[in-house]
């Protein structure tokens, strides 16, 4: 039986297993070294570590409540539980990691913080944390992005940040990675690039990773204090990786809890550029910095993908994730669009709370466990709260879930 536990932590090369590592420009090598040094020595600074979590609790408003979701339960025949990351401070799970990243900055003595955002969320979760630690902020968005996700637009800019438009190719969350990381090649002395997901070069995958287990860490205590008993199952949404990982490493030596990592498959499975499905269907490549599984096209280039969900449409996945997939931890599934928007609206009307799109694709996944016969209790992350989404859905689903009628 392989320990995966013991394998959560990536070699001095920043390696999980295969994936991972620094595929980087040379000149780039020594400023993210100097990254990784803080890093390792501030993760056991008890001054830094008091600081972070003092704002976890009064800043977030952690720890986030588990919320046993009776009416879900009752109706498909499975305990399902909520790890309510929607009720964070700026709507969901992303401000863990840019909070530790701020702060990291801060000590590191960079003037500005700068990143890409998909969904705005990442961008928003920045420019609050950037806001409170005193950091300029430069926010990479698509153009596409910035059109569907306009709120966030707007919140970014009262925060103080800037948003600079991604204008080239699909015009999303891949395109601005592109742009965010042309810019930071300009300046990478006094700018930090504070990747948004557990993707990235060494040690972002692992630093990202450390932040976000706060998740896993409180739901595992919470969910014994409650049931007396672990989860049988967790389910996460899987984009670049974070909020999954971040709620599966607390609970990756306990060989009975299954996990199931959702990606977007989009509108069709069966044509390249209609999903972002990269651990189901794509194969080992680098980009951005990391070896993983990753979409390619004809050439080998980062090939195009689409989910409805703007936070997971990336051609890549975080490195540990392909290394669970390899050892057989964790099950990679998909959820498309549809299944998505149908569980978008069963979360909102028989529980009450509107879930990011990002989300529904878990709570689609655990309806579907659940339907499925699974009797064992299913614990999913609810990454993000959907306000976010709500003019998109109803301009694009409102008719088909009876909301026809708003002028
Ligand atoms: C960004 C985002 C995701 C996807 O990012 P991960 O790194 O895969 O967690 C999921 N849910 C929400 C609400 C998001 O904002």
């Amino acid at each position: 039986m392989i320990n995966t536990f013991v394998h959560s932590q990536p070699n001095h090369e920043g390696f999980f297993g295969d994936f991972g590592g620094s595929f980087i420009p040379e000149q780039l090598q020594a400023i993210i070294d100097e990254i990784t040094q803080a890093y390792q020595a501030i993760r056991q600074d008890p001054e830094f570590l008091a600081e972070l979590a003092r704002l976890y609790k009064h800043f977030v408003g952690r720890p986030s409540p588990i919320f046993h979701a009776q009416n879900l339960s009752m109706k498909y025949g499975a305990d399902i539980y909520l790890k309510r990351e929607d009720l964070n401070h700026t709507g969901a799970h992303k401000i863990n990691h840019c909070l530790g990243e701020a702060l990291l900055a801060k000590k590191m003595g960079k003037a500005k913080l700068i990143a890409e955002t998909g969904a705005g969320q990442h961008g928003v979760a920045l420019a609050t944390a950037a806001a409170l630690v005193g950091l300029k902020c430069d926010i990479y968005m698509g153009e596409v992005d910035i059109a569907k996700e306009y709120p966030n637009v707007v919140r970014m800019r009262i925060l103080g940040a800037k948003v600079i438009p991604a204008t080239h190719g699909r015009k999303t969350l891949k395109e601005a990675v592109d742009a965010a990381f042309d810019a930071y090649m300009t300046d990478p002395v006094s700018q930090f690039y504070a990747i948004g997901s557990v993707v990235g070069p060494h040690p972002f995958p692992m630093m990202v990773r450390d932040f976000q287990s706060i998740i896993g860490n409180e739901a595992r205590e919470q969910f014994l204090q409650m049931e007396g008993c672990l989860p049988d199952n967790l389910v996460a949404c899987v984009g670049g990786g974070s909020n999954a990982v971040g709620l599966f490493t607390a609970f990756l030596k306990d060989e009975a809890v299954a996990m199931h990592g959702i990606e977007p498959g989009g509108r069709t499975l069966n044509e390249p550029g209609e999903h972002a499905a990269t651990l189901t269907l794509g194969t080992p490549g680098v980009m951005h910095g990391f070896k993983s599984y990753m979409l390619q096209d004809d050439e080998g280039e980062p090939g195009q993908v689409y989910s409805v969900a703007s936070g997971l449409d990336y051609p890549s996945v975080g490195p540990q994730h392909a290394y669970l997939k390899e050892l057989g931890r964790v099950n990679y599934d998909t959820i498309s669009d549809d299944e998505a928007i149908e569980a978008f609206f069963e979360l909102s009307r028989q529980e009450g709370i509107i879930p990011a799109i990002e989300s529904a694709h878990a709570v689609a996944y655990a309806i579907k466990l659940a339907k499925h016969g699974e009797d064992g209790s299913i614990l999913l992350n609810l990454s993000g709260r959907g306000d976010k989404d709500i003019d998109f859905v109803v301009a694009n689903y409102g008719e088909k879930f009876g909301i026809d009628d708003i002028t």
